[in-house]
């Protein structure tokens, strides 16, 4: 499995960030959380310098760290009606590269 925009320059990256805005991959858009579809739960990426202020972010409902995990969510239980496997090779991916811990908050 080869690395996205860790080890190789992203041709979407530009000197202010990912190009391509709302419309970036599925994996790109749930960074900083991984999500194991075996399991059913959200972990979070705790070497992601922005990891602790996701976190506390998502004790508060109405934080930018909720609505993207809830945004995830639905998305999520969409993909899991029409592309289970793809859920499980990213997930697959994500554990390889990323440092997780499980997400203690469930999505609404
Ligand atoms: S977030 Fe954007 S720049 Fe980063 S890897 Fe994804 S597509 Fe590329």
């Amino acid at each position: 499995m080869q690395p996205i925009c860790i080890k190789r320059r992203c041709k979407h990256l530009s000197s202010s960030g990912c190009t391509l805005g709302n419309s970036k991959p599925f994996g790109c858009d749930l960074y900083p959380l991984a999500y194991d579809p075996a399991s059913r739960e959200f972990y979070l990426d705790s070497e992601c310098p922005l990891s602790g202020r996701y976190a506390d972010q998502l004790s508060s409902p109405d934080s930018d760290a909720s609505r993207h995990l809830n945004r995830m969510a639905m998305t999520i239980r969409g993909l899991e009606r029409t592309d289970l496997d793809y859920l499980e090779a990213n997930f697959a991916f994500d554990r390889e590269y990323f440092s997780l811990t499980p997400v203690n908050r469930t999505p609404d």
